[in-house]
């Protein structure tokens, strides 16, 4: 049983012994049954304390057991929220550390509750999907009211125990202890033995929220928020039954409801994102012991876009950096972006003034390599061409102390190549942030054929230290993610060409929840970059054709938004796409050319079209090993590329179509008048799966 049971002075200790976090698992469940029963049982006992082993009370329910038959397995949580709940002598929960989801509805079954402060309280079911499943939509809004029941419930965000305690008029705690809490847990439990009957969140009653309107007004807000999200809706409802229910017709309502959505497809794509978040830092041939560097100073050589974006994930996480320029004026164009970024926080309220002096006190800058040479990691962000990256690498192999970290941002060079200027190509890594830097979640960790195992572990482990996403992808054109958007792009273009307008293929991807689609991308990011990419990749690999409609707009310099024109119009100062004749006349011209007449492409087929052009590509980086996992491309779509969480990710997506279903769309769309059969023939590793039944993720068919 992962609980152990302990008499003290007549009070019993239930203690929730499951490590990491005390997950409320089948045995912890089973635990707390016996335990209650046990102190019921025994005469010399008199009331009840419910606490967690070391650092935490209680972390919700055990992620291992997700998916698993032990998950609803007796004692459910129902069960043991009972026993504790209906227990003749009192139970007081002794809270530290954390208590989320299943812990938080434990706690609510106990008749008296105590915490620590700094405790984390949370109801975070939200996030994978589901609404609260034992109870915690109907008893937080008995002791905390409404209003702020409804905003833990919906967003999942922790809050810290003393905020809550403080609060006027709240229920949810009997104590706030500094100090020793099991033993004023115990203290607390003998002065209450003999009170009967036994306070219970049971008896509360819920008063209707004080605006008429919180209930449909935060509906239309998380209708924006969480747009398409069906679990922050289906929260609303179980805590607006819990104004209109008694506890057990409540307890009911949100029964119902999570059972409808832990199977839907939305919690089956978020439980994916979570597991495949946690799953992304474990590399299948680098053990989990494997020493680290100890890192503790950075070096950044160059103060451009992306220099001082990843200079600021270094200071926010409070280690020193040193950023390195050619010239004065260039350090100075750097640090003034940096402070107007933070300076920008502060004026929100969302970085305090101290915070920002003290980051800016851990940054240095210098024109001096002498001045970095002791660094334990340096990142190198200055201009994508090899020559240049050649000369920085060259000067750091021979200056850098032994055993540092030489990382570079490339986002299209050879690593192995990289590597290879310098004497320690061990030593050297890709680090590819996504820009802005000091914002975007997903670090795509390049791993050279040379890369020793220490430095994988070292850098997963500074990635985590700075907030960041960590996928590891093996070096090929492209990386993982823009290797794989490459195809999402090019098929966009086909798609205009064949017949649809840039507007609807933005509008259908959309839709399906892509922040914007590829035409407005390009616009955003600069249509010259593909350009000049497609003019390399022309004499690289000439047999893959591209539909002219890409460069032909380059040609009118239709470069994006920083030029005022792209696929669309913009006018002066605006960010509205308008839609343009220009383009449609080149569209037009090339569908001329071609011989193309234009027949109407539904908006079902654009997207399939779109993100099953993503996923044959995502099979061949899969049998290659640049990915060693599928979820680890569905971590990069769905942290760096705006892919809709709630969809998690094109490998899951086209596993949850299935995938013989997949090759068969494939085969429909190579044989269309203008389809491209070479596009369209599925990747072995596809084929395979397809025909054995088999997904990407390991999931069900
Ligand atoms: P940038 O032009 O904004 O900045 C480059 C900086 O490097 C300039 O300030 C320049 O003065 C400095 N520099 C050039 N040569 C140098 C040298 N020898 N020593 C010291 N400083 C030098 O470019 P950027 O957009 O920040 O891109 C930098 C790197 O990051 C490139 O490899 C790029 O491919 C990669 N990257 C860019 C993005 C992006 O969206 N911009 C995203 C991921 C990766």
């Amino acid at each position: 049983m992962s609980t152990s049971y302990q008499v003290t002075d007549g009070v019993a200790v239930i203690t929730l012994d499951n490590p990491p976090v005390n997950g409320f698992g089948q045995s912890t469940r089973a635990g707390v049954v016996d335990g209650i029963a046990k102190a019921n049982a025994d005469s010399a006992v008199q009331a009840i304390v419910i606490t967690g082993a070391g650092k935490v009370f209680c972390g919700g329910a055990d992620i291992r057991e997700f998916g698993t038959a032990k998950m609803a397995a007796e004692p459910s949580f129902h069960t043991a929220i009972t026993a504790v709940e209906q227990s003749g002598k009192p139970v007081v929960a002794a809270i530290h550390g954390v208590a989320m989801g299943g812990g938080l509805e434990l706690a609510l079954g106990c008749h008296y509750r105590l915490v620590a402060p700094g405790t984390q309280i949370a109801l975070p079911e939200v996030n994978i999907g589901i609404v609260p499943g034992a109870g915690g939509t109907q008893r937080l809004p008995r002791v905390l009211g409404v209003e702020t029941a409804l905003q833990m419930i919906t967003t999942g965000a922790s809050v810290p125990s003393e905020k809550l305690a403080k609060a006027p008029g709240q229920k949810l705690f009997d104590k706030l202890v500094d100090g020793d809490l099991l033993a004023a847990a115990i203290a607390f439990a003998k002065d209450v033995a003999a009170v009967r009957p036994l306070p219970s969140v049971r008896q509360l009653s819920v008063a209707a929220p004080a605006d008429a309107e919180l209930f449909a007004k935060t509906r239309a807000d998380l209708a924006k928020t969480r747009k398409n999200l069906e679990a922050p809706q289906r929260c609303v409802d179980c805590v607006e039954a819990s104004t209109r229910l008694d506890l057990d017709a409540g307890l009911a309502y949100e029964q119902d409801v999570f059972a409808k959505l832990v199977t839907s497809d939305q919690a089956r794509a978020l439980r994916h994102a979570f597991f495949g978040e946690r799953a992304a830092s474990k590399i299948p041939d680098v053990p989990d012991n494997t020493p680290l560097r100890d890192i503790k100073k950075v070096a950044v050589i160059g103060a451009g876009t992306m220099g001082g974006g990843i200079t600021m994930c270094f200071l926010n996480a409070g280690i020193p950096v040193t950023l390195l320029e050619m010239k004065p004026d260039a350090i100075d164009r750097g640090v003034g972006i940096i402070r107007k970024n933070y300076e920008a926080q502060v004026a929100k309220g969302k970085l305090a003034q101290e915070k920002y002096e003290q980051r800016m006190s851990l940054l240095t800058t210098t024109l001096s390599y002498d001045d970095i040479a002791q660094a334990d990691m340096v990142i190198e962000a200055v201009f994508e061409d090899m020559g240049v990256k050649s000369q920085v690498f060259t000067k750091l192999d021979s200056i850098m102390k032994p055993g540092a970290i030489l990382a570079s941002n490339t986002s299209t060079l050879d690593v192995d190549k990289i590597a290879e200027v310098t004497k320690r190509p061990a030593d050297v890594v890709g680090l590819h942030f996504f820009s802005p830097a000091n914002v975007m979640r997903l670090l795509e960790v390049v791993r050279s054929k040379h890369t020793a195992k220490d430095v994988m572990a070292t850098v997963m482990a500074v990635a985590k230290k700075i907030k960041k996403v960590a996928v590891v992808s093996g070096v090929c054109d492209g990386f993982i993610g823009n290797r794989m958007f490459e195809q999402y792009v090019r098929q966009g273009f086909f798609l205009v060409e064949e017949g649809a307008t840039v507007q609807q293929v933005d509008k259908a991807a959309e839709a399906f929840g892509w922040a914007m689609g590829p035409f407005r991308v390009g616009d955003l990011a600069g249509n010259d970059i593909g350009y000049a990419i497609r003019k390399r990749r022309k004499i690289e690999q000439p047999d893959v054709i591209y539909s002219p409609v890409g460069d032909a707009i380059c040609e009118l310099g239709r470069f994006g938004q920083k030029v005022g024109k792209g696929w669309y119009d913009y006018e002066a100062g605006k960010r509205e796409p308008v839609p343009s004749a220009e383009v449609q006349a080149c569209i037009d011209k090339v569908r001329a050319d071609k011989g193309i007449t234009p027949r109407a492409i539904s908006d079902d087929e654009i997207v399939q079209r779109l993100v099953l052009a993503m996923v044959n590509e995502g099979a061949k980086i899969l049998e290659e090993g640049i990915a060693s996992k599928a979820s680890d491309i569905d971590m990069v779509y769905l942290t760096g590329y705006g892919f809709p969480v709630y969809r998690g990710g094109p490998m899951l997506y086209a596993d949850m179509i299935g995938l013989p279903k997949v090759v068969e769309l494939m085969k429909g769309y190579a044989a269309n008048p203008n389809g491209d059969p070479a596009f369209w023939t599925p990747a072995p590793l596809l084929a395979k799966l397809a025909a054995e039944g088999k997904t990407f993720t390991g999931g069900k068919a």
